[in-house]
């Protein structure tokens, strides 16, 4: 990495440790040029994505909507709340290993569309209605002659 005093490309890593159980990797390095030393870390970028909505603002991710949007469409539906849980987690580690710092509203909506799919239909159905708000009554059709077939 270059070095930040005097932005010479070549710095050389001169310690490395381990840090924070593991999780992160401190570095010495030494510019070979001026011979400032100065420190790294480095962790595992895995934070949630801010999300972009539809009108292009941003907001940071927010597990209990995507939760209560998922119960809304569950509402009274055989669906235990452990498969629930394990829904909001598989989401949740899609967007982490997409590694992006910003996903728009559709790519996690289309994502909890999925996973409702495999939950139950008729919650997947009445996600979907609103989600994306159908242009007419054949779309609507369509999508329910699609899920009758899988
Ligand atoms: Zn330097």
């Amino acid at each position: 990495m270059h070095c930040p005093f005097c932005s010479q490309p070549d710095t050389k890593v001169i310690d490395s440790r381990l840090m924070a159980d593991g999780s992160q990797v401190r570095r010495r390095r030494e510019c070979q040029q001026c011979k400032e030393r100065f420190t790294t870390f480095e962790v595992a970028e895995l934070l949630m994505p801010r999300i972009i909505k539809q009108d292009g603002t941003r907001e940071p991710f927010d597990e209990q909507k995507l939760r209560n949007g998922l119960l809304r469409a569950l509402e009274k539906r055989p669906v235990s709340v452990e498969r629930i849980e394990a829904a909001i987690s598989s989401v949740k580690h899609y967007l982490q290993v997409l590694g992006e710092r910003e996903v728009k509203s559709l790519v996690v909506g289309e994502r909890v569309m999925e996973a409702l799919r495999a939950l139950d239909g008729v919650a997947y159905v009445r996600f979907a209605s609103v989600y994306r708000s159908f242009q007419d009554i054949s779309e609507f059709r369509q999508e329910l002659d699609r899920l009758e077939k899988d």
